[in-house]
């Protein structure tokens, strides 16, 4: 005999679930489905800006609030990719890498879900949905990529080689990158976004009282 949820059970069992297994109900593409979708698009990266763009520390600040597991593993950095000589979008600040190590499951799970929901479909079918609404043109993890040119993951070329590290393969971390509109916020997404607040980190004590008003004066600068 099948056993029969109830409403109650079944909200306590939806408050119980970690904020990934979460995720996997819920797609915030599916706010946005009264907005024009945004479109499949590419920016090659042409040099080094030297500088974090906004929508990939906004992207920082979605991963943080949402992920279970990993931290921000580097957005800006002056270099061209791996093993090639085309620039990496990380050298324009509009790439970011999620440390994720696929060897210990719960993270390998985190990183499964993540890139499952940037590219699943939004209520109406249309693939990618959350990540052409935040204007990502590359994910990278676990020798998979995605990026505009199909809907679908392929093979990471790089795992391909004999001899490839784990970071290379991207075995260690998740690679989101954003094309010039999502790096820029002018992405649906970002257009409405409303920063979730950060996680309380425990390690950090709350300052004392008196110095609260000298805090908030010094960050108006
Ligand atoms: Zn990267």
């Amino acid at each position: 005999m099948r056993r029969l949820l109830t409403p109650a059970l079944l909200v306590a069992l939806a408050l119980s679930a970690p904020p990934a297994a979460r995720a996997g109900q819920d797609n915030p593409a599916d706010r946005l489905l009264d907005q024009p979708m945004d479109a499949h698009r590419a920016d090659r990266a042409t040099g080094c800006a030297n500088k974090e763009q906004p929508g990939a520390l906004a992207l920082d600040g979605w991963l943080a609030a949402r992920m279970p597991v990993g931290e921000q593993w580097g957005i800006e950095k002056c270099r061209r990719v791996r093993g090639g000589q085309s620039w990496s979008l990380h050298a324009e600040g509009r790439a970011i890498d999620w440390k994720l190590d696929v060897d210990v499951p719960s993270e390998r799970l985190a990183g499964d879900r993540l890139v499952s929901l940037l590219l699943r479909r939004d209520r109406r079918g249309r693939p990618n949905a959350l990540a052409r609404r935040m204007g990502l043109q590359e994910v990278i993890w676990n020798c998979r990529i995605w990026t505009p040119l199909s809907t679908l993951q392929r093979p990471y070329g790089p795992c391909a080689k004999r001899k490839v590290d784990r970071t290379m393969a991207h075995r260690d971390h998740v690679h989101i990158g954003l094309n010039w509109r999502g790096a820029l916020m002018k992405t649906t997404f970002w257009r409405s976004y409303l920063p979730e607040p950060p996680p309380p980190d425990p390690s950090s004590p709350s300052p004392p009282p008196g110095q609260l008003d000298s805090l908030a004066r010094s960050s108006i600068r």
